[in-house]
């Protein structure tokens, strides 16, 4: 199992590319997932939790080369549910979202993993690019050879509802 405190270490290393700022707490309470799927440099995320309120969540989420944040919904509740903006700060990211599939992606979903991601239409985020998604909308993403520094401005958070659509996974 890769040691957390490398890989924030290396998602550190990111970030100052994106030459975003981070106060030293931030960087130290940065999460490190593997999704339960203990495969952390394949299959997981880093991410920064900037702002959490009842109204507004904003995250900084770092990806390293090929790593993938896996499907999921934000599933509809009773104030409307999470309406998410994907921006990409530094690097390349894939994001897949629903319509027509994609001919030729650039990429493809973890091996083994593939029954579980079920979005094949692929949108390529450089740096300033973004995509929003209404609540309930499957998505998931991948870094480009680079890695990605990616910006998630959504309205209020609750992670551990999110709905995965492989069910091994733990959020
Ligand atoms: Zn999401």
């Amino acid at each position: 199992m890769t040691d957390p405190d490398e890989l924030r270490r290396r998602a550190v290393e990111l970030i100052n590319k994106a030459a975003i700022v981070l106060r030293r707490n931030e960087v130290a309470e940065m999460e490190i997932l593997d999704f339960g799927l203990g495969r952390p440099e394949v299959t997981g995320a880093q991410i920064v939790h900037i702002v959490d309120t009842d109204r507004l969540a904003v995250r900084l989420i770092t990806l390293f080369p090929g790593q993938t944040e896996p499907e999921h919904i934000h599933p509809p509740d009773e104030s409307g549910g999470k309406e998410e903006t994907i921006r990409c700060a530094w690097g390349t990211l894939y994001l897949f979202g629903p319509g027509e599939p994609t001919p030729h992606p650039s990429t493809k979903p973890p091996a083994g993993e593939t029954s579980t991601y079920t979005m094949k239409h692929e949108y390529i985020l450089k740096p300033g690019d973004q995509v929003t998604f209404a609540p309930g909308t499957a998505h998931w993403f991948q870094a480009g050879s680079e890695g990605a520094v990616v910006w998630s401005f959504s309205t209020r958070a609750d992670d551990v509802s999110d709905i995965f659509t492989d069910t091994k996974v733990v959020r």
